[in-house]
C-alpha cells in the first residue's frame, strides 16, 4: 500500500511528513557507522524526509554522519539542526550555524531550532534567526523544550510568530502536553515535533512496551509495539514524531506506522491504560 500523505503544513506553506528521523547518539561509534548511514538513507527511501540533528549530538558527530548520508540527495531532505542556547545570539549564532552547515555539507537548513531556553534574551535569538533567514542559511526557525509560558513570551515579541515548530518530549507514557501546550500550539497554528516517541530514556519505557493493552492492539493489527506508539503519537495530524533508528529494519518498520489507522476504540483503550492529564504537568524533558 502507498504511504498515507500524513503531512503537516508549516506557516510558510511548506510541508513536513508527520514521521521523520531522529539522530541523537548516531555517529558516536565507529562500529555502527555504516549501519547508521544505511538506516538514514533507507528512511529517505521510505519517505521519511525530515531528519533531526543538533550541534550538541556527539559534539558534531551526528551532523557529520547526517552530512554523509545525504550528500548526494540534499533535495530529498527536510533538514533540521539545533543550536545550544549559549550560542543562540549575535556572532556566536552565525558561527554555530556556519559550523553546522559545514559538518552537514550543505549551504542551508530547512529549519533551525533553539535547543532549549537558556539565558539569552529571546529578542536576540529571534533577531539572529531572522538574519540567518535573510542570509539564506536557514529557511525557518523554531524552538524546543518550550512550555506554554515560554511560547506566550516568544509569540508576544516582534517576529516571534515566525516560530515554525516547538519540539518537545511526547509519547504514550508522557502525555502532559495534552493538557495545555498541545491545544495552545494548535490554536497558534504551530506544529509540535514529538521527541523520544518510543519513550527512550524514560522510566516508563518498560511499562509502555510491556503494557497489555498496547500489546493486544499491536497484535490485532499485526504490528509492532513501536508502530502502535508512533501511530498514536501522530494521530492528531498536528504532531510530527522523530524516532531514532540506527538499523534499517527499524526504520522500515517505523515508516510503515504511517499505514496504520488506529480507531476510536483503540484510542479509548490506550487512554484507559495511560490516562491523559487532568491537571497542569511540568514539561517533561530529557
Ligand atoms: P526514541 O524514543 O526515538 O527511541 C530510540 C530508540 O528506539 C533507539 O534505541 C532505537 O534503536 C529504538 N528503536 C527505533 N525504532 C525501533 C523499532 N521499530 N523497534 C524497536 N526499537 C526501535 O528516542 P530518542 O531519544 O532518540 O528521540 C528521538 C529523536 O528526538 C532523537 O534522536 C533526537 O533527534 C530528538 N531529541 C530531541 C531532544 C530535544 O531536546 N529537542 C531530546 C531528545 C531527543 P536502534 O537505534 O538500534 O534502531
Amino acid at each position: 500500500a502507498a504511504l498515507k500523505q500524513n503531512v503537516v503544513e508549516l506557516k510558510d506553506g511548506r510541508e513536513m511528513r508527520t514521521l521523520g528521523q531522529g539522530t541523537w547518539r548516531m555517529g558516536e561509534e565507529v562500529s555502527k557507522h555504516d549501519a547508521e548511514v544505511e538506516a538514514l538513507r533507507t528512511g529517505l527511501d521510505c519517505g521519511l524526509h525530515v531528519i533531526d540533528t543538533a550541534e550538541m549530538y556527539g559534539e558534531g558527530e551526528s551532523e557529520k554522519l547526517v552530512g554523509e548520508a545525504i550528500q548526494d540527495r540534499r533535495e530529498d531532505v527536510f533538514l533540521i539542526s539545533k543550536v545550544y542556547p549559549y550560542n543562540a545570539y549575535g556572532d556566536k549564532l552565525v558561527k554555530a550555524c556556519d559550523a553546522s552547515l559545514e559538518r552537514l555539507g550543505t549551504d542551508y537548513l530547512d529549519l533551525y531550532l533553539l535547543h532549549w531556553r537558556g539565558d539569552a534574551p529571546l529578542e536576540e535569538t529571534i533577531a539572529g534567526m531572522e538574519q540567518l533567514k535573510a542570509d539564506g542559511k536557514i529557511r525557518a526557525w523554531g524552538v524546543s523544550n518550550f512550555d506554554v509560558e515560554d511560547m506566550k513570551e516568544l509569540l508576544a515579541l516582534p517576529n516571534g510568530d515566525h516560530c515554525a515548530v516547538n519540539q518537545v518530549l511526547y509519547h504514550l507514557g508522557s502525555r502532559g502536553i495534552e493538557y495545555d501546550l498541545l491545544p495552545y500550539m494548535k490554536e497558534q497554528g504551530i506544529p509540535v515535533m514529538a521527541y523520544a516517541p518510543l519513550a527512550e530514556g524514560s522510566d516508563v519505557k518498560k511499562d509502555v512496551f510491556e503494557n497489555e493493552t498496547v500489546n493486544r492492539i499491536a497484535e490485532a493489527y499485526s504490528a509492532s509495539v513501536a508502530q502502535i506508539l508512533l501511530a498514536w503519537t501522530i494521530r492528531s495530524g498536528h504532531v510530527i514524531a522523530i524516532p531514532k533508528a540506527g538499523q534499517a529494519e527499524h526504520v522500515e518498520e517505523n515508516a510503515a506506522a504511517l499505514l496504520l489507522d488506529l480507531n476510536e476504540e483503540d484510542f479509548a483503550a490506550l487512554d484507559e491504560a495511560f490516562p491523559p492529564p487532568t491537571t497542569k504537568q511540568p514539561l517533561d524533558v530529557i
